[in-house]
């Protein structure tokens, strides 16, 4: 059923060849057309859950399997943390985690996700509870698609774009944190997740219509990067991220799709000392002494691209560099919103900023495949042009059924 004619190599790999094995996934359920599920944190920092089932029981087990209590359909109960301790509807539990599982999709905070849940103390940010889903990897790309583009006004073939390009940064994510508590995060930290939408017919005609997809470099899944919009030009992997692996597919080109994008040009004005409290409290900076900002410069790039490497911040304790990308998501993502600033002035108090592009700027320009889309071009196009040199490689998905 898939027709794609592939501008670069169409392998298809079937499972167990090497691709499949490098991902590590979980074994498939039946129910899910031989994908993978994706262990998704959908909730963080959180001190209270209200889990529940709207048309299925659900069973609440401890941290060693011992079932807790059984919820009929249409129930709901509260998960609390008081004085470091688990407590369903206000009974202690021993154990620092809990498992729900439901015949049909468990609910958080009315929210319906997925057939497995793990809610538990997160030891790597004290006090707090981090809530993790299991969801069958094509209906998570749903949920993608709806939290990452405006799918209702956006054509066809980028939402095909997107949903590969999904596909792959999630598998290549369940890969690297296979040995992790979760693969992905719900938020702009992974790729944005919206639960709820697994009826949309348009969201499911871009998932179905490249099931089992991945953009592959040499065979490899690599980190399938997208962003907003790249402002004229899409930037280097390892230029942006240091430890991205310096695959050919992520050198960056001259982008002319993106013009309409909202933020293709910005303008931001921001308070020095709103800038200076970010970086004291960014953790990649603790320990550093931060005085008042008195300078600030992007380093690196070129004139036709000038997305900074690096930023050189002079403060009346000394003068500090560090990776450009670093530094916006300390400042804010959506305040800052990208590293190609053009132009940084003094405004008393404030900081003057004038940039093009919104994200980090590596791979798939959002806005860019959208653009293109409208001229005409096929998702097979678009992820040629911002992937140069990769492949479309299938690694499930062939059948209907999970029995092969
Ligand atoms: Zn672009």
């Amino acid at each position: 059923m898939l027709t794609l004619v592939c501008l670069f190599s169409c392998k298809e790999v079937r499972p167990k060849n090497t691709t499949t094995q490098e991902i590590q996934a979980p074994p498939p359920p039946a129910a899910v057309l031989g994908a993978p599920e994706i262990r998704v944190a959908v909730l963080r920092d959180a001190r209270e859950v209200r889990i529940g089932c709207a048309h299925s029981s659900l069973t609440l087990s401890d941290g060693r399997g011992q079932e807790i209590s059984k919820l009929p359909a249409g129930s709901e109960l509260y998960v609390k943390l008081e004085n470091n301790t688990l407590t369903v509807n206000g009974r202690v539990v021993p154990s620092t985690g809990l498992r729900a599982v439901a015949d049909g999709r468990v609910t958080v905070n009315g929210a319906e996700l997925a057939r497995q849940l793990d809610v538990y103390l997160d030891a790597t940010r004290p006090g707090t509870l981090t809530a993790v889903a299991y969801i069958g990897l094509e209906e998570y790309l749903v949920g993608v698609l709806a939290g990452e583009v405006p799918y209702d006004r956006w054509g066809a073939e980028a939402l095909k774009a997107q949903a590969i390009t999904s596909r792959s940064y999630a598998l290549y994510q369940m890969k690297v944190h296979a040995g992790d508590p979760y693969d992905v995060e719900s938020t702009v930290m992974s790729q944005v997740f919206k639960p709820g939408n697994h009826n949309n017919v348009v969201l499911n005609a871009a998932v179905n219509g490249t099931r089992g997809l991945v953009l592959t470099s040499g065979g490899k899944l690599f980190p399938a990067y997208f962003h907003s919009t790249c402002g004229g030009a899409t930037a280097r992997g390892p230029g942006v991220f240091p430890d991205s692996p310096a695959v050919a597919t992520l050198n960056g080109r001259a982008c002319p799709y993106c013009t309409q994008s909202p933020s293709y040009r910005w303008h931001a004005e921001i308070a020095r000392e709103e800038i200076a409290r970010k970086l004291r409290a960014f953790p990649d900076l603790a320990g550093k002494n931060i005085g008042t900002i008195q300078s600030l410069e992007f380093q690196g790039g070129s004139s036709a691209a000038p997305r900074a490497d690096l930023v050189r911040i002079q403060h009346s304790g000394g003068t500090l560099t560090m990776n450009a990308n670093r530094f916006r998501i300390a400042v804010g993502a959506g305040l800052l919103k990208s590293v190609m600033v053009e132009r940084v002035a003094a405004k008393g108090d404030l900081l003057v900023f004038d940039g093009r592009g919104f994200g980090h700027g590596v791979g798939l320009c959002q806005y860019g495949s959208n653009g293109m889309a409208e001229r005409g071009y096929t998702c097979e196009q678009i992820l040629g042009f911002y992937y140069a040199g990769g492949e479309l490689t299938k690694v499930y998905g062939d059948r209907l059924t999970a029995s092969r």
